[in-house]
């Protein structure tokens, strides 16, 4: 289990990069007003909070059975895909409460279900599997043992698959994070070079 803050400055240095790149681009040429830097402080608390939500039974356990367990919310597994739900509608509801816009609402929460799906690829990293799957399938599973691959008695075919869908899944939570952050005020796109 990394220390939260660990999950946290995952998600924002790695994930989130070109948004720290351009805050601090954009605070250098003096270009954002109060206003964007509390739009900013806003991502930066969803996407913290969101990036620990998995470990949420931790605090519970922590006070009431003196353990670190962290990993069960009554029967549901936290580090899932179907728990992230409650973060991508935690972070809708707060988006609306802030924005009144559902369309803003809505990409708040995709920046938040990047932020929880960081920290399982976080904690896949560091435990080597996760109930992703739960409720479908119980079983552990680690992203990361498909990229990783011997080539003694391997089945090519399998592996090349595998090893696709493992880097796809990655790549997908890095691009919900640039896609959210591009529709809530960043920009990014290609300039011609003269
Ligand atoms: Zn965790």
């Amino acid at each position: 289990m990394p220390y939260p803050f660990a999950h946290s400055m995952f998600f924002m240095y790695c994930f989130s990069a070109v948004a720290v790149y351009t805050t601090i681009r954009s605070n250098l040429h003096h270009t954002l007003t109060l206003k964007d830097n509390l739009h900013i402080l806003l991502l930066i608390l969803v996407g913290g909070v969101s990036s620990l939500l998995p470990d949420i039974p931790a605090v519970y356990n922590y006070f009431v059975n003196s353990n670190l367990h962290h990993t069960m919310l009554w029967i549901i597994p936290t580090h899932s895909l179907f728990f992230s739900y409650f973060a991508f509608m935690a972070a809708v509801i707060i988006g609306y409460i802030v924005y009144r816009d559902i369309d803003r609402a809505a990409f708040l929460g995709v920046f938040a279900e990047a932020a929880f799906l960081s920290h399982l690829l976080l904690d896949d990293i560091a435990e080597g599997g996760l109930t992703y799957l739960f409720p479908l399938y119980n079983e552990t599973i680690s992203v990361f043992s498909f990229v990783d691959v011997k080539f003694s008695s391997v089945d090519f075919f399998y592996y090349n698959v595998a090893c696709f869908v493992a880097i796809f899944f990655i790549s997908c939570v890095m691009i919900m994070a640039i896609f959210a952050l591009n529709k809530l005020g960043f920009e990014f796109e290609y300039r011609s070079i003269k």
